[in-house]
């Protein structure tokens, strides 16, 4: 493996190629990464919630919520879009970016008109509905209400609680779509429009779904666009649609991956990482852990395996059925499961404190959902472990994770279970 001399500095991807492994290793200098990252038009701070002028009732929100002060972020994005402002905003996962946004929106609501007025977009459901939970907490004693409007629910119930009125809408784009459409959705009050993972959302299938939707957006509506990462060819798309966006970037520096260790296994082959997992069943289970694979099918092969050995894991993956995906975050949110094997369906957003080891069973077959998965773990400066299967076919792609996010992934020592 090399050793660079900067180990833990994350640096944001240049190259917005979804990489497979099949792709060659490309030696890119350092300095050509860096200019991936979005450059910072604003530099102005507020480090304390209080000095936000926010309203009293969404500070004692805050606070009960057990914020004390703001993240880098948030002391920094909070009040560009409280002004109005058209915001980009990245930084590292974990980092406190659904309290940025969520934070702008409550104080900008108008409480007297029953009407959606703020509208946030996630790719995931799962995601959805945290996002969800945190605008209501925030929010309690505003008494806000948010609606998630997700696929795999009742049509006629979301109609219903749609027209019945709610202060903020956020849901996955299909869905939303399609209640703008059948008018249950009203969008004359909606100022505000949010895309979290927005590198996720303005790539890939998404980006036809969002523009649809913001066509049916009032023309002045603020838009916000916050992720992690965000490759320069989204940044293209953001001309499109944004005007004269600020730009924050939290800086390199600030976006490490430092309390995250990250180790490998060399398992040699695929058929030996499942014996593999068994012998660090132990050490998963000290704490809470997510097990990544890549296809739903493996996930479910896994599953299995595991089962038939008498270990106790849950699984989820985006072919089960949405009753079926909220019991399984349920239980696992409340920790009464604790090893969630899944899909990069959870890579993105999702924020279950207690989870500070994350397994790449398989190694992602691109490279940004490799921080986004092991994100996962670490969640708000906690430690966190990822721990990565390597086959030898998967070294070259483990040597180039590597080399792109100029960090270092040991060996995994035999004190692994320390370290959770
Ligand atoms: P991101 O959206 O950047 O991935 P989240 O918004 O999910 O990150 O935040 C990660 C975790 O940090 C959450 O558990 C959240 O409650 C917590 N958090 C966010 N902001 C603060 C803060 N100011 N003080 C303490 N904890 C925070």
């Amino acid at each position: 493996m090399t050793k660079p001399s900067n180990p833990s500095n994350y640096s944001i991807p240049k190259s917005p190629s979804r990489l497979s492994a099949e792709d060659p290793v490309k030696d890119e200098p350092l300095k050509d990464i860096a200019e991936g990252e979005i450059e910072s038009n604003w530099d102005e701070i507020v480090d304390n919630f209080d000095n936000m002028n926010l309203n009293n009732e969404l500070l004692r929100g805050i606070y009960a919520y057990g914020f004390e002060r703001p993240s880098a972020i948030q002391q920094r994005a909070i009040l560009p879009v409280m002004k109005g402002h058209d915001v980009i905003a990245q930084a590292q996962s974990g980092t406190g970016k659904t309290a940025t946004f969520s934070i702008s929106i409550l104080q900008k609501l108008d409480m007297n008109i029953n009407q959606c007025q703020a509208l946030i977009l996630a790719p995931t459901r799962e995601l959805a509905q945290q996002i969800q939970k945190v605008v209501i907490a925030l929010g309690d004693f505003m008494n806000v209400d948010c609606h998630a409007c997700i696929g795999g629910t009742n049509v006629r119930e979301d109609i219903k609680k749609l027209e019945s009125g709610t202060h903020v809408v956020v849901g996955t784009p299909g869905r939303v779509y399609d209640m703008i459409n059948r008018r249950a959705l009203k969008t004359d009050h909606i100022k505000m429009f949010v895309l979290d993972e927005a590198d996720e959302m303005l790539s890939r299938g998404f980006k036809e779904q969002i523009y649809d939707v913001f066509q049916l957006l009032p023309p002045n509506t603020q838009v916000v666009l916050l992720s992690a990462t965000m490759p320069p060819d989204v940044l293209e798309v953001t001309t499109k649609f944004m005007r004269d966006p600020i730009r924050i970037l939290v800086k390199r520096d600030e976006l490490t991956l430092e309390g995250i260790k990250q180790f490998y296994i060399a398992v040699e082959k695929e058929d030996w990482k499942l014996d593999t997992l068994c012998d660090l069943y132990e050490t998963v289970t000290i704490t809470q852990a997510v097990i990544f694979c890549n296809t739903r099918r493996k996930v479910d092969w896994l599953t299995d395996k595991l089962h038939a050995r008498e270990f106790t894991v849950s699984a989820m993956h985006g072919d089960m059925d949405q009753a079926q995906r909220d019991v399984i975050m349920k239980e696992f949110r409340s920790g009464s499961s604790r090893v969630l094997i899944t899909t990069d369906l959870l890579a993105r957003g999702i924020d279950v404190q207690q989870v500070s080891l994350v397994i790449n069973y398989d190694l992602p077959s691109n490279r940004e959902n490799y921080i986004h998965r092991i994100g996962r773990g670490g969640r708000f400066g906690r430690k966190g472990v990822a721990i990565n299967f390597v086959a030898s076919e998967d070294v070259r792609m483990l040597r180039d994770i590597e080399q792109f996010y100029n960090t270092q992934i040991d060996e995994m020592p035999m004190n692994v279970a320390d370290l959770i």
